[in-house]
């Protein structure tokens, strides 16, 4: 992860991208990283081999991909608007990056929330391009 500025967006394709993910995983978590173009997300890299069996998506530190330049982080919490970054949730977002989007049941399109790297509700604009 190399230094960045502010992250400011994401794109529109990407949080669309992000939202379909859930759905189709949908009872079960899955997790993601998020990567930037400049000071907006454009892409997400599924982390499917890091999918737990007890529902709980967790990134093992000792797993990361090496080489891969992110910004931050995503999963999804099956629970009816339960958007809230849970302790381990906290955990993972101190170690990668200061964007970390958490999507809820039903995925509509408001069904997301962004939080920084302290687990506080941050704002994040969505851009058309
Ligand atoms: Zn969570």
């Amino acid at each position: 992860m190399g230094r960045r500025g502010r992250i400011r967006g994401i794109v529109r394709d990407a949080l669309d991208f992000i939202l379909e993910v859930s759905k189709s995983y949908h009872p079960h978590e899955f997790i993601g990283l998020l990567s930037a173009d400049g000071d907006v997300i454009s892409d997400v890299i599924l982390l499917p081999g890091m999918l737990s069996s007890d529902r709980n998506a967790s990134i093992r530190m000792d797993m990361m991909p090496l080489g891969i330049s992110y910004v931050g982080s995503v999963h999804n919490h099956p629970g009816s608007g339960a958007a809230r970054p849970s302790t381990q949730d906290l955990f993972i977002f101190a170690r990668t990056g200061n964007c970390h989007i958490i999507t809820f049941y039903p995925y509509d399109s408001d069904c997301w929330r962004c939080y920084d790297s302290r687990g506080e509700e941050r704002e994040l604009k969505i851009l058309e391009d």
